[in-house]
């Protein structure tokens, strides 16, 4: 299932409709904090401004509730940042319709970039944003020629930005960025290289329950570290001390470690704490001596060495969660050697890493520059491995 992307259109002189995902943490005064996804979406603007589209662009920021919320959650910053960082003026329209939106558009020339303001603020009209208002999703669609959706982060959700503007236009297509999202999770997902091996942390099973089901089903091997293993570790009947552990989903582990036949791999030892601080004092424990008043906090040395070991020979790699509190310095380095293992073994195989602070682990380890594809989306990246049919996806136009 091919998606139509910006290179099958002809841009010159449209009127294109970009929905990105401009998402940005702000400081209290307004400022952003980090223009990652901003950046991301350069290549597509980049190439639609290059091709002598009129660019228009459009986001959610935030959530707006009430009229205050809308002060906060202003799309102007974003825009004057956006400008510096293409050096080119960026027109902002401080609304989400109307005659001040379409006369800017009527101006627009061959190259020009204009950004309106927050969709979420017809949020405050009966959610007609959020809801996918029909009416909404039809307004916007009116407003350009072709449709241009470069927002991965909200492919999770139909709204009225996304699939009402796709369901209403006669093109829909994916920009840049979803384009490499489809490519490389899509890809991994439905037609991996093998070995393909997933790489499972985080906090808890239980927000994880489906990527786990759904990457047992197509991976040949699952590591699973961090926070969750302690899970899986009691469903074998390990006393895991004060780990992190899921008294409800004990009974789920063992069926999922009935069901993977030796796929699941859990390793050998962990990296203890006798509390959860920075400063605790720490020690290696095999999974049969874990102590009643010490609590797991990292993959333990021969664990990383078995990770190692499998992660060698994969042609794929899906890593979502973190296989210890990488945060702290002293539980950083399951994190850090599995990061290692994947930074070896790029480019020769694919390596994709999902979920927010995985990505932050790679940044603080300083590899990204070390794996094919990171993905830009948190809750969006994680429904798509779940198996999940993204709407924003599903919406854009088949090839
Ligand atoms: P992602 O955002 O990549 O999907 P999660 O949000 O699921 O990852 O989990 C990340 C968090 O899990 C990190 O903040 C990390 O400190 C925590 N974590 C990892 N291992 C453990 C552990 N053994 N005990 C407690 N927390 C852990
Ligand atoms: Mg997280």
């Amino acid at each position: 299932m091919a998606k139509k992307t910006v290179r099958d259109l002809n841009l010159k002189d449209k009127k294109v409709l970009v929905r990105v995902d401009f998402n940005v943490p702000l400081a209290k005064d307004g400022s952003i904090t980090d223009d990652t996804r901003i950046v991301a979406a350069l290549p597509t603007i980049e190439y639609v401004i290059a091709q002598g589209g009129k660019a228009i662009l459009f986001s959610h920021l935030g959530r707006i509730k009430t009229e205050e919320d809308k002060a906060t959650n202003s799309m102007k910053p974003v825009a004057e940042r956006l400008s510096q960082l293409i050096n080119k003026p960026v027109k902002f329209v401080g609304v989400t319709r109307g005659k001040a939106l379409e006369d800017a558009i009527a101006e627009m020339k061959s190259g020009d970039v204009l950004m309106f303001e927050n969709t979420r603020f017809e949020d405050l009209d009966g959610n007609k944003e959020s809801k996918n208002n029909d009416e909404l999703g039809k307004y916007w669609a009116s407003l350009g020629d072709v449709f241009v959706n470069d927002a991965f982060g909200t492919a999770h959700r139909a709204h009225a930005s996304n699939v009402g503007i796709s369901a209403n236009i006669k093109e829909a297509v994916a920009g840049f960025l979803l384009e490499k999202e489809i490519n490389f999770i899509g890809g991994a997902l439905e037609n991996p290289k093998r070995p393909f091996v997933a790489i499972l942390g985080g906090a808890k099973v239980s927000d994880k329950i489906e990527v786990i089901q759904n990457l047992l089903k197509i991976a040949d091997k699952v590591l699973i570290g961090g926070g969750m293993a302690f899970t899986f570790l009691k469903a074998q009947g390990f006393e895991v001390g004060k780990s992190l552990v899921e008294l409800d989903k004990v009974d789920l582990a063992k069926e999922l470690l009935e069901q993977a036949n030796g796929k699941i791999e859990l390793g050998f030892d962990v990296v203890t704490g006798k509390a959860f601080d920075a400063n605790t004092e720490t020690n290696v424990r095999d999974f049969d001596s874990i102590p009643a008043d010490e609590m797991g906090l990292d993959i333990g040395p021969k664990t990383v060495e078995r990770f190692k070991e499998i992660i060698s020979s994969a042609q794929t790699v899906v890593w979502n969660g973190p296989q210890g509190v990488f945060e702290m310095e002293k539980f950083e380095n399951g994190t850090k050697q599995v990061a290692l293992a994947l930074a070896e073994i790029f480019p020769n195989a694919t390596t994709i890493v999902g979920g927010g602070d995985s990505a932050a682990a790679v940044a603080k380890f300083d590899l990204e520059s070390k794996f094919s594809h990171i993905s830009t989306g948190g809750g969006a990246s994680l429904e798509y491995l779940e198996g999940k049919v993204l709407p924003g996806i599903a919406a854009v136009h088949e090839a």
